[in-house]
């Protein structure tokens, strides 16, 4: 990750009581979807995703039986020595990866099987959705991973 992303995930770390303040707000805001869904094209028109990959490094997804289906087909092997080889269940009983960085991170943070990724990697940070104040839990947590939504946050406060 680049340096000016990795002072966006720290200002997230270092302005967790900010964070908690612009979240407040916005609970009272019923144009929150629409503000938080702007900031998501104008912060992605800037960051590069292939000059961070934090996501990829240290969160991972969660993986439906669709994804496992798709995956493993891509790869030319049965869905349970995929799941044998790549991944274990999380307290909740979900399916993760076994090790981080994610076994498909490729070199220059490329994925390896882009077309086939799981569907939670193309939704995340999931700040394009409807329905924001229902997962601002996890916005709050992914500001700790992911520059764009740090940056979101930022942007949040001045308006
Ligand atoms: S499958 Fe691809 S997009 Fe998803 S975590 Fe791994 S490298 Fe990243
Ligand atoms: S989604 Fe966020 S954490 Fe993942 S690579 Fe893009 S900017 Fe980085």
């Amino acid at each position: 990750m680049i340096d000016s992303y990795k002072n966006d995930v720290k200002w997230s770390e270092s302005n967790r009581r900010r964070i908690d303040s612009i979240i407040q707000k916005a609970r009272n805001d019923k144009r929150i979807d629409q503000k938080i869904n702007n900031l998501h094209e104008e912060v992605f028109e800037e960051v590069d995703c292939l000059k961070c990959a934090n996501c990829c490094e240290t969160t991972g997804p969660l993986l439906t039986s669709m994804d496992i289906g798709r995956l493993s087909k891509n790869l030319k092997i049965a869905e349970k020595v995929f799941v044998k080889q790549f991944l274990r269940t999380d307290e909740d009983g979900d399916f993760v990866f076994k090790t981080m960085p994610c076994p498909f991170l490729g070199e220059d943070n490329y994925c390896t099987v882009y077309e086939d990724r799981p569907k939670a990697c193309r939704a995340f940070p999931h700040t394009d959705q409807k329905g924001q104040m229902n997962i601002m839990h996890l916005t709050r947590k992914n500001a700790k991973v992911c520059p764009a939504v740090s940056k979101i946050f930022q942007q949040l406060d001045k308006i």
